[in-house]
């Protein structure tokens, strides 16, 4: 474990994969939070913060900030604003979708997942700094897996926040790839501007926190080469992560059910255009691709999530 690495004023909550990691900032005049998991998960997460409060005796959580607005990242905020009054900070290219909650510009109808809503108070802004616990942190843009993404950077103890630009092995789908807008170059741009930057630290989205940057830096310039040269690639992984994102939270799903969520999500629509498949070759496609991939099985009419 790194928890030992991290200093002091700063705990990770590691999550499973439906929910993204949580990051609890403290000090006697601030407590924030990074990140607040999936909605299926939120009484789990309030409860990660209580616990936390107590244990370090704080008078409340003042601050929730959200790296991006992927339903894993800000799932919890609604339930979080409720049980602590807290401020909500967001992209600020997010600004206008979160005011009129446009699910549709949210991501959320085109990725065929939910998100309760929230309200936010601020917004982060790209080369500006924000006082998280104890410590300053230096915003920065991270496009690629998401337009609007931020990663949080502090420089006195070399820590980086890297949300879903940067795993131990790999990062988060590449995403506008799959309806024909513009993510690998995007993606090649924050491996590059990570590398720029003195990290011993590394808090991802999903996972351990991790110490070794040059060599997931390698991993992540490969994955994105490999995904790069063939756009099919990225359509294929994508399609399958979507899959069993929801396959995590539904466990188990007649297979019509599945079916027919596959036919009314648009990113996986686009997707199979990309594939140049019909939707119905798709829907054939996409739930044994998921299975020969180990990751679910086919139980009679049931499609069944494997962790
Ligand atoms: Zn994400």
């Amino acid at each position: 474990m790194t928890a030992h690495l991290l200093p002091p004023g700063i705990e990770v909550f590691e999550r499973g994969w439906l929910s993204a990691n949580n990051i609890l900032h403290f000090s006697d005049n601030d407590v924030s939070l990074v990140d607040s998991g999936y909605c299926a998960h939120k009484n789990l997460t309030v409860d990660l913060v209580c616990n936390a409060l107590k244990k370090h005796q704080l008078p409340k959580l003042n601050k929730l900030v959200n790296t991006h607005l992927h339903s894993d990242h800000c799932g919890g905020n609604a339930a979080l604003a409720t049980a602590f009054n807290c401020e909500i900070y967001i992209p600020a290219a997010e600004e206008i979708a979160v005011k009129n909650w446009d699910s549709t510009l949210l991501s959320y109808d085109n990725l065929g997942q939910e998100c309760p809503q929230f309200a936010h108070h601020a917004v982060l802004i790209p080369g500006e700094e924000i006082l998280l616990g104890k410590y300053v942190w230096k915003i920065l843009a991270a496009p690629g897996h998401d337009p609007h993404s931020i990663m949080l950077y502090e420089a006195d103890h070399r820590i980086l926040i890297s949300a879903d630009a940067l795993w131990e092995e790999g990062f988060g789908v590449i995403f506008p790839e799959l309806w024909g807008e513009a993510g690998f170059e995007e993606v090649a741009q924050t491996l590059d501007l990570i590398e720029t930057i003195p990290v011993d630290l590394v808090i991802p989205g999903h996972g351990a926190p991790f110490t070794d940057v040059a060599r997931s830096l390698s991993i992540a310039r490969s994955r994105l080469d490999y995904l790069a040269s063939d756009p099919g690639r990225n359509a294929r992984h994508g399609a399958k992560v979507l899959l069993k994102y929801r396959l995590l939270e539904w466990r188990s799903r007649d297979i019509a059910q599945v079916n027919d969520w596959i036919a009314n999500t648009p990113a996986l629509i686009s997707a199979a255009k990309l594939l140049n498949m019909d939707i119905d070759e798709f829907i054939q496609w996409l739930p044994k691709a998921l299975v020969k991939s180990g990751a679910a099985k086919l139980e009679g009419e049931t499609l069944v999530d494997l962790a």
